[in-house]
């Protein structure tokens, strides 16, 4: 009879054997990301149930030298939450973590476990008469601890702001296994160093998120959304302007599509024909969440949308009538990142830049790699609101998919050359993981790397948390 290997042996004392995954087939969904570029290798996946069981496993790790990558729902895009190929390696997953410890209503709180799926954590809010407003297509799948750990944004960044900014308090199991209990549900507390927004977008290199303390907000009364045609990618930039001062009403999306990224969506579940016949290949979708009734906040919208045909701004607009039309117009934009991938291999560039940057960026870029790379063209969407665009190129047909991978490296350099120009930034919300690792200290200033490295080393010496990620 095989031995048990002594660490794995004692990972089973921790959290029962259930919860050790050591075979095969057990391990592969944990291995490979999400865009299935990235395969890794793992003693085990280890499932704790609790932030004690998170920390025993953690000094565990550190008497053998083991090394951990911390891993939610596994849709990160940037390779973060897969382990390297040296098979020294734990996955500690947080789906077990999944508990809502707490909502406090008077302060406008949730205290949730990092391994809650972000939809749930929305469906407590809403049950508790609250919002809580992060919003991504991922949301079905991703957990809080990935959303802290990659500081994500999503849609309604503009109003709400990202993970960072909804955070009030973090739990964390440190690199050597300590609990950092900051689970507090202060608007103010300068009490030295912010620890929470420095684990917030550590991306699992610094420890182990196990709970968060996040905002609540009112609930929106009414919500108005509406598909429009921009006459062009200027008009896009006076259009958001307009919508922010247009009425009583917050603007809480406003989400930049192309026609081509339209066009991939199924014609014949959604009625936008005449979108995508934009002549200037640009559409917008916008909504505005109000505490005044539905009929007024449509009204407003409708006042709005004849302001900006009036200005010349928008050629067409589909309003949404009902919360199931409204429900179909964000499907349309939830579903091109999963759509473009029949494409072939898709590049993929996360971007941000000034918004009044965008239409020379695009126009620039758009020239350049038409000249250089004429098998391949752009799908472009993204929460124009905060200057965010997933600047995406796909190859003209599924058997370039070898042609645009052999030239990757020289494709995200022209871009990122571009978005530096324009004092963008070339991670605006997926993160570094190991896709942008290599990149990251040509982007980033040798103070800000050595940093960076100073405060990875005296927190985590051995370099056991998440090994090879960011730095
Ligand atoms: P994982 O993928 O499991 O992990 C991501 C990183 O966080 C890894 O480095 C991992 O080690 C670390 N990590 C995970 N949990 C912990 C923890 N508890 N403690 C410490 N480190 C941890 N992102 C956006 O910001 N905005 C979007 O609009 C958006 N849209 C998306 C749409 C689709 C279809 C997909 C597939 C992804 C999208 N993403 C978006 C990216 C992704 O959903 C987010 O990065 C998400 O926050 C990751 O959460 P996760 O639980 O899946 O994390």
């Amino acid at each position: 009879m095989q031995s048990i290997d002594p660490f794995i042996r004692q990972c089973q004392e921790i959290i029962g054997t259930d919860y050790v995954y050591i075979s095969d087939a057990d391990k592969e969904p944990y291995l490979i990301d999400w865009g299935k570029r990235f395969v890794g290798s793992a003693k085990a996946v280890l499932k704790p149930k609790s932030t004690q069981e998170v920390a025993a496993l953690v000094k565990l790790c550190q008497t053998h030298d083991i090394s951990i990558v911390p891993q939610g729902g596994n849709t990160g895009l940037c390779g973060g939450a897969t382990p390297d190929n040296s098979g020294n390696s734990v996955v500690i997953s947080t789906a077990r973590l999944n508990a809502i410890r707490n909502i406090d209503l008077e302060n406008s709180a949730i205290t949730v476990e990092a391994g809650v799926i972000l939809s749930h954590a929305q469906e407590a809010s809403v049950a508790a008469g609250k919002l809580f407003p992060l919003s991504l297509a991922a949301e079905g799948s991703c957990t809080i601890g990935g959303n802290l750990a990659t500081n994500a944004g999503g849609i309604q960044v503009l109003h709400y702001g990202n993970m960072r900014d909804l955070t009030l308090g973090l739990e964390v199991v440190t690199p050597s296994g300590e609990i950092f209990n900051g689970l507090r549900s202060l608007r103010k507390d300068n009490t030295g160093y912010a620890l929470k927004d420095l684990y917030v977008g550590s991306e699992g290199t610094l420890g182990i998120i196990t709970a968060a303390t996040l905002k609540l907000y009112p609930l929106p009364r009414s919500k108005a959304t509406a598909l429009v045609g921009l006459t062009s990618i200027e008009s896009a930039i006076e259009f958001i302007e307009l919508s922010r001062v247009a009425c009583n009403a917050n603007l809480t999306a406003f989400e930049l599509i192309s026609t081509r990224a339209l066009s991939l969506i199924p014609k014949t579940t959604k009625n936008f024909d005449s979108l995508l016949n934009t002549a200037s290949g640009w559409a917008v979708l916008l909504e505005f969440s109000s505490m005044e009734d539905g009929v007024k906040s449509q009204s407003h919208m409708e006042t709005l949308l004849s302001e900006a045909f009036e200005s010349d701004l928008i050629t067409d607009a589909i309003i949404a009538n009902s919360i199931q039309q409204s429900k179909d117009l964000w499907s349309i934009r939830e579903s091109i990142p999963e759509a473009q991938l029949r494409l072939g291999t898709i590049i993929k560039h996360d971007i941000s830049l000034p918004i009044s940057a965008l239409p020379s960026f695009i126009a620039s870029t758009g020239m350049q790699l038409e000249k250089h790379y004429p098998n391949a063209h752009t799908i472009i969407f993204g929460h124009l609101g905060d200057g965010n665009l997933h600047y995406n190129l796909a190859p003209n047909s599924p058997e370039l998919s070898g042609w645009i991978e052999e030239n990757r490296t020289s494709i995200n350099q022209l871009i990122h050359d571009e978005v530096y120009r324009y004092s963008g930034s070339f991670s605006a919300e997926h993160g570094i993981g190991q896709s942008k690792k290599d990149e990251l200290p040509l982007r980033k200033s040798v103070v800000e790397i050595e940093l960076m490295r100073t405060i990875k080393k005296a927190l985590d010496p051995k370099n056991i948390m998440n090994p090879g990620k960011i730095l």
